[in-house]
């Protein structure tokens, strides 16, 4: 039965769920944490833990992302159908049939055949997940299984660990990125790295750490001045600094065929403004204090992303 970590954990769930969501149902929760509870009892996980920490973890990622209750009870009940005894039947009694539905919808996109090497397939993949999906709920409970199973892929055999690597760059991370779901993204990006070339990976790591400080202090520079000229036209505006995550700096030197110091833009500013008239004012004052490089403006404002997504993106040279 569960250990007082996961206990304390599910509280801590049910915590932040009730800060989130109006119609919070902390007794369904605690249902659904108990079912699952007993039904993977006397599972275990590959690094020798009791399987219920792997529902939790992906229950705990999802209530940080402030998702709702039945996003959570079918997070906690995930695995039981494809791993357990219980039935779609018994989760729509028990709890409702869209919790049943969502949990048969991620049990259903585990089982497809990703075997493919060639993009055109991944493609084919990821459209047929996001197909399968009708309910964006159990594409997001799918991505963060993937991402606690990626979290403690060291457990696994070497041959597993770039298997999972593969199928998670190929089909995942394409997927997290096409919902705008950037950190999630990042994650799953840079720990597949760390699978498929770990030299790769840990050399880059080990530059990025050395450049840190240096990188820092450049980026703070920049902020400073752009929230002094902000300040003087009167638009009011947040503004971060923002690093590149190991697997995009990585995909540049392949693609560009560079070396790790001769990658620039390591890092980037964003600039939260109001409106759309003051997001093209903060872009004209950015061209005015640094040279734009030709061919990377992109209007995402004129032109959304598919998922809506809306800003400018430019690069400047600088120095
Ligand atoms: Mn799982």
């Amino acid at each position: 039965m569960a250990t007082e970590a996961v206990k304390k954990k599910i509280d801590n769930i049910i915590k932040i769920v009730e800060k989130n969501d109006p119609d919070a149902d902390p007794d369904m929760i605690m249902r659904a944490f108990n079912l699952a509870d007993q039904a993977h009892a006397g599972q275990k996980r590959k690094s020798g833990e009791d399987y219920i920490i792997h529902p939790v973890a992906v229950a705990y990622i999802l209530a940080k992302y402030r998702m709702d209750t039945e996003t959570i009870c079918a997070a906690l009940l995930h695995d039981v159908i494809e791993d357990t005894d219980t039935t779609h039947e018994e989760i729509a009694t028990m709890f409702n049939p869209k919790i049943a539905d969502l949990v048969e919808g991620v049990t259903k996109i585990g089982k497809i055949d990703y075997q493919s090497k060639e993009e055109s397939q991944a493609e084919y993949i990821r459209k047929m997940v996001m197909a399968m999906s009708k309910d964006i709920r159990v594409i997001l409970i799918k991505l963060v299984d993937r991402l606690h199973n990626m979290r403690t892929l060291e457990y696994m055999t070497k041959e597993k660990q770039k298997e999972k690597a593969r199928e998670t760059l190929d089909i995942y991370a394409p997927i997290a990125n096409r919902l705008g779901i950037q950190a999630i993204k990042a994650e799953l990006e840079d720990l597949s790295l760390k699978y498929l070339d770990p030299e790769g990976y840990y050399n880059l790591v080990k530059s990025v750490k050395a450049k840190k400080q240096a990188r820092e202090e450049y980026v703070n520079q920049v902020i400073d001045i752009l929230k002094k000229k902000l300040a003087e036209v009167d638009i009011p505006c947040k503004v971060y600094g923002r690093s590149k995550h190991f697997y995009s700096i990585y995909r540049k030197m392949k693609a560009q065929h560079r070396k790790f110091d001769e990658i620039y833009d390591l890092v980037a500013v964003r600039v939260i403004v109001n409106t759309v008239k003051e997001c093209y004012g903060v872009l004209g004052l950015v061209h005015t204090e640094w040279k734009p490089i030709p061919g990377r403006f992109k209007d995402y404002i004129a032109m959304p992303k598919p998922n809506m997504y809306q800003s400018l993106h430019t690069a400047c040279a600088t120095g």
